[in-house]
């Protein structure tokens, strides 16, 4: 640390992103929940029809085209859709916008690891409510709660979702509360709260292209809301940054939306090799969370978290895994392709068989 850097940022503690290692290893990558199928044909053709030249001038900053794309994909309008770069920019304005009262933030004790992050550096006070046996939420914890709730739906790492009714639950109990639902993974089997948006301006809801939409590469998330909540995303999205989304970015992003084959196609996949990859996991004797994301949350009897982590990457495989009270015995594994989560499978068995 230098002897400039802010005082009060000194006791930070950044987000530590999953290893993104040497893409000419032959590695078998598990660990950040990325598409193993990538963008369609829309996509490849629209980076194909893009023109250098227009990398000389700014991008829309309204991106437009975009927001339409994703208005017209949820039955919206495009003053309901404000853009970003990722989603956890969408959050980081979510912070700035919404706990500068200096009101508490809500969110669940095991949850996406950079909500504390984002709290800290916006300083935001903040409380993680504690997860209930099984490691599920349990909306009862959240009526009371007097300052913003965020909730990733489904829930980051264990894959488990609520229903949109157990969220209604959270919103209707106060209306002077904002409810942020993070929904990076709700494609993958769990119902969205976007219809909810009609009937209730305290829900914020978070979404991704990096996931169900295989472009973690561009950077491009969203928030979809009642007109108010979006002009206040945007008012702080142009007071930091209005050029966030390039100009590939907001025309690939663009593509994916309208390309809906590719994406039933893709997520119908991933869940059903998910699916496949839960049961044999089962019958190898490990405990598994039911998952409506693109990833498995799971630990075994026999091994701890950390070193079924160390054996696999011995094995070229990468899963994630969390130093963390309650969830440390667990690896989080995303859902690659089924070549991919077969080879997963012989070395899991053979990592367990040398157990036993
Ligand atoms: N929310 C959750 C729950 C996530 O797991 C992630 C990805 N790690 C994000 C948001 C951010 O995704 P991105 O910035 O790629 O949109």
């Amino acid at each position: 640390m230098s002897r400039f850097f802010s005082e009060e940022l000194s006791a930070l503690t950044p987000y530590t992103p999953g290893e993104q290692p040497d893409k000419s290893k032959q590695l078998i990558k598990l660990n950040t929940n990325e598409n193993p199928y990538g963008p369609g044909p829309m996509v490849k053709k629209a980076l194909e029809e893009t023109d250098s030249d227009l990398l000389r001038l700014y991008p829309d900053p309204e991106a437009l085209e975009l927001r339409e794309a994703i208005a017209d994909f949820y039955g919206l309008g495009p003053e309901q859709v404000a853009v970003t770069n990722g989603s956890d920019e969408t959050l980081a304005f979510a912070f700035m916008a919404f706990s500068a009262n200096r009101r508490k933030v809500f969110f669940p004790e095991i949850s996406y690891g950079f909500y504390p992050v984002f709290a800290q550096v916006f300083k935001t006070d903040f409380e993680e409510v504690p997860l209930r046996g099984g490691l599920t939420i349990d909306p009862e914890d959240y009526l009371k709660c007097d300052g913003p709730v965020l909730i990733a739906n489904p829930n980051a790492p264990t894959g488990l979702a609520l229903e949109p009714s157990e969220i209604e639950r959270i919103l209707n109990a106060d209306p002077y509360r904002l409810v942020i639902i993070d929904e990076a993974y709700v494609d993958f089997g769990a119902e969205s709260c976007v219809p909810l948006i009609e009937k209730y301006d305290n829900l914020l809801v978070i979404q991704t292209f990096s996931k169900s939409r295989g472009l973690a590469g561009s950077r491009v998330g969203f928030a979809l809301g009642c007109e108010d909540l979006i002009n206040d995303i945007n008012t702080i999205k142009f007071s930091f940054n209005p050029y966030s989304l390039d100009q590939v970015a907001i025309s690939v992003a663009a593509a994916s939306m309208r390309d809906k084959e590719h994406f039933e196609q893709t997520r119908s996949m991933i869940m059903a090799t998910r699916e496949k990859t839960f049961k044999t996991l089962k019958e190898m004797n490990f405990h598994v969370i039911p998952s409506k994301a693109n990833f498995l949350f799971a630990r075994h009897d026999l091994i701890s978290g950390a070193d079924y982590f160390a054996a696999l990457r011995e094995n070229d495989i990468i899963v994630r895994h969390f130093d963390k009270e309650r969830i440390e015995d667990y690896v989080r594994i995303s859902i690659g392709t089924d070549e991919q989560m077969k080879q997963f499978l012989k070395v899991t068995g053979e990592i367990i068989r040398e157990l036993e």
